[in-house]
């Protein structure tokens, strides 16, 4: 048996003024030694012939160049077509890219190595629960499964998963059968985590939705809300053997989103930035957490909006680390400047001026972390310690142990993400989301949104809505 791999993973911000290039992607190819390690469960099965052919992944950002995305595609399909021809081809993909002037990127994705495989060849993707999916996809994939967590823990399984029902379809002979409803609700993953009501009891409902034969799989899309483009939704996905048993579980699930979806709130008190950082000072505990939400980069928001950093400066709580803003120009006048030198550096708002100006900042350089291609330094202002990075760097803990940082030290830590990840959530004793500005900011219902199909909740709060299942 002989299976392609083959994937682009990431997701993209319509909001944004920052393009994902070609160098914003970590690039896989089939000849990498390390190509396999993404996919450590392989492993366990046997008598399978794996081509690994390209997978590129970016952090989110803005929408990807045109000339970025073609080439990899191109890069792609010729690494395919090489190699065929194929049984199957497993799909390591987001969902939620958007190339900049084009729709359903996604789409072509799959429509192009359709072309190339034939339509014998089973196509397998995993996607991120954040994905926008579309009925030329569902059309072109045999099979889609997301993650059911958010923070997304099962990452892992679910690339397992979207390559264990591959290779059983295979191997059994099995071409499923898709049922689709779109479910018209957009909200932020800010409040659709499945760690709280109601997104845990929804998601909850999956294992039991899946009999293995009638029903092989159940995927439940959030979507992507910073999308502007006609196929942003929330979906619900069953595959399987029986179509009245599929149109049922989708339809279970798509009702439950729906019935739920004025309780989703925010996991954690989210307000104005003056309002957390005066709520954090107040607050017995440390360390206290605050999500800049509204530019948080593993959310598509471009990073180097400075309006919170503004704001920290001009309060002066007596212990805030901020992290952080990417200026590769700042950074280097920080290094010039030296351990213990002063300096005044105009910080951010150059890659998204959309969404804030640069801001005066001067204070001593108190640290700096020479990493090839991406130095950090840390500029202390009274109370604020600012964290400065070369490129742009979403934090995580091991990213302040590597500063030399102890968050568990410092009263108040703010880093540009939205709900904690778990390695974040760890470290806080408490915690607020910050309702800030930036091109992923969660006031939804006041995007300027063109394109989406409407009527859309909470766009248009008192529409009604019953499923009406696609299949494919
Ligand atoms: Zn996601």
């Amino acid at each position: 048996m002989k299976i392609a791999i083959a994937g682009i993973a990431t997701e993209c911000c319509t909001f944004s003024p920052w393009t994902n290039k070609y160098e914003d992607f970590r690039i896989v190819i089939g000849d990498d030694a390390d190509f396999f390690e993404m996919y450590p469960y392989m492993s366990k099965y046997e008598g399978i012939e794996w081509t690994a052919t390209l997978v590129a992944r970016a952090t989110p950002g803005g929408p990807v160049d045109p000339e970025a995305y073609d080439s990899l595609k191109a890069d792609m399909l010729e690494r395919l077509k090489a190699g065929g021809p194929y049984d199957g081809v497993y799909l390591d993909m987001h969902g939620a890219m958007n190339v900049l002037g084009r729709d359903d990127a996604e789409g072509d994705w799959y429509t192009a190595v359709r072309e190339v495989v034939g339509e014998d060849c089973l196509l397998s993707a995993s996607y991120d629960l954040h994905g926008n999916v579309s009925e030329r996809i569902m059309q072109t994939l045999d099979i889609i499964t997301g993650y059911r967590t958010a923070p997304h823990i099962d990452y892992m399984e679910t690339r397992e998963r979207a390559c264990d029902l591959l290779i059983r379809c295979l191997n059994e002979g099995i071409r499923p059968q898709k049922a689709f409803i779109k479910i018209p609700v957009g909200l932020p993953g800010e409040r659709t985590s499945t760690e709280w009501f109601p997104g845990d009891e929804i998601y909850a409902q999956i294992p039991g939705l899946i009999d293995g034969e009638k029903v092989m799989d159940v995927t439940m899309q959030v979507g992507y809300i910073w999308a502007d483009e006609p196929r942003m939704t929330a979906c619900a996905i069953a595959l399987g053997q029986d179509e009245a048993a599929i149109q049922a579980a989708a339809e279970t699930l798509a009702l439950s989103y729906w019935d739920h979806r004025a309780d989703f709130q925010f996991g954690v008190p989210a307000m104005p930035i003056a309002d957390c950082i005066e709520a954090a000072m107040q607050d017995d505990v440390q360390p206290v957490f605050i999500s800049d939400s509204g530019d948080n980069p593993t959310a598509g928001g471009v990073g180097d909006v400075p309006v919170f950093l503004a704001e920290a400066l001009r309060i002066q709580p007596p212990d805030l680390i901020y992290a952080s803003i990417p200026d590769a120009a700042a950074v280097a006048k920080c290094v010039e400047a030296g351990i213990g030198g002063t300096v005044t550096v105009e910080v951010g708002g150059k890659m998204d001026p959309w969404h804030g100006q640069p801001v005066e900042l001067t204070g001593t350089v108190t640290k700096i972390l020479e990493e090839p291609g991406n130095t950090q330094v840390v500029v202390t202002s009274g109370g604020v310690q600012a964290i400065l990075t070369e490129k742009r760097t979403p934090f995580r803990d091991h990213h302040f142990y590597a500063l030399g940082i102890d968050p568990e030290e410092h009263k108040i830590v703010v880093v540009k993400i939205g709900y904690l990840v778990p390695e974040l959530k760890r470290l806080a004793n408490k915690a607020y989301l910050a309702l800030s500005p930036g091109a992923v900011n969660q006031d939804i219902v006041n995007l300027t949104y063109k394109r989406i199909n409407r009527p859309c909740y909470p766009l248009d709060p008192d529409m009604s809505w019953s499923p009406s299942v696609q299949m494919f």
